[in-house]
């Protein structure tokens, strides 16, 4: 089986607990209007790269040591990662045997029977949530934010440790009342351990133009470190979670 991986960062700690070998996959079917990685939307794109499993776990192995000393792993992020769940799954297999952590970063606007598929193999998801209210969801990822929602309630059912993760986008994603859902929501979900707030920046802006895509974001600034505080604190309080700015 075949991998098409967009890179690999061998010693992340922004992306689940301890020191991480990451996985950005390619291939994603959202269009967030925010995206840093428009590079990883085609599925076939030259600049990935193809893995079997096998070369993938040697890679893997590789940060073995790290993973033990600071109760790190591997993740799989993107791009979509979920698109190639049947990849990950084998890898996610051969993990549990070398017993290292394994964790996916998600969108979840994939179908359900898949991603129940992987949860006896994973340790950890890292899951987004783009918008509470569907209209916005639509115009911001071209996508409804029905499956997403579902999908985390879904994952809470079974018991796996989820980290939320919101990229605030202002004028886009924090207005009171869509901050105030999200936080009502993960407060019914009894297997979020924390929530992480994601500061919009525009360092992507640069590969959309060179890709021939149309940045719709160019006068959105990121948020001032007050409003993100201001949020963390009101989410926390209404959740009962504990809220992290990344
Ligand atoms: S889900 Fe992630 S990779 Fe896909 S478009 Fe949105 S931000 Fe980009």
């Amino acid at each position: 089986m075949i991998g098409r991986v967009h890179s690999i960062d061998t010693f992340s700690t922004l992306d689940g607990p301890g020191i991480r070998t990451v996985i950005f996959m390619q291939g994603c079917h959202l269009r967030c209007k925010y995206c840093h990685n428009p590079d990883t939307w085609k599925i076939k794109s030259p600049s990935s790269k193809e893995y079997s499993v096998d070369e993938l776990m040697k890679i893997i192995k590789r940060g073995k040591t790290y993973f033990e000393a600071s109760d790190g792993g591997i993740t799989f992020s993107g791009g979509e990662p979920l698109l190639q769940y049947k990849f990950i799954k084998e890898i996610f297999i051969r993990c549990r045997e070398e017993k290292i952590s394994t964790a996916f970063d998600s969108s979840l606007y994939i179908s359900s029977n898949k991603i129940i598929d992987l949860l006896p193999y994973t340790d950890l998801i890292l899951a987004d949530i783009k918008q509470m209210d569907n209209k916005k969801s639509l115009y911001l990822t071209g996508s409804s934010n029905l499956l997403n929602l579902r999908n985390i309630e879904l994952i809470n059912e079974y018991g796996i440790p989820l980290w939320i993760r919101y990229v605030v986008v202002p004028g886009w994603t924090d207005a009171s009342g869509d901050i105030k859902k999200m936080a009502h929501f993960a407060a019914g979900l009894s297997s979020v351990e924390r929530i992480d707030l994601l500061p919009y920046h525009s360092l992507g802006m640069h590969k959309w133009e060179i890709l021939g895509l149309k940045y719709q974001l160019q006068d959105t600034i990121p948020p001032a470190q007050s409003l993100l505080q201001k949020l963390s604190k009101e989410i926390s309080a209404i959740s009962g979670k504990t809220v992290f700015i990344q």
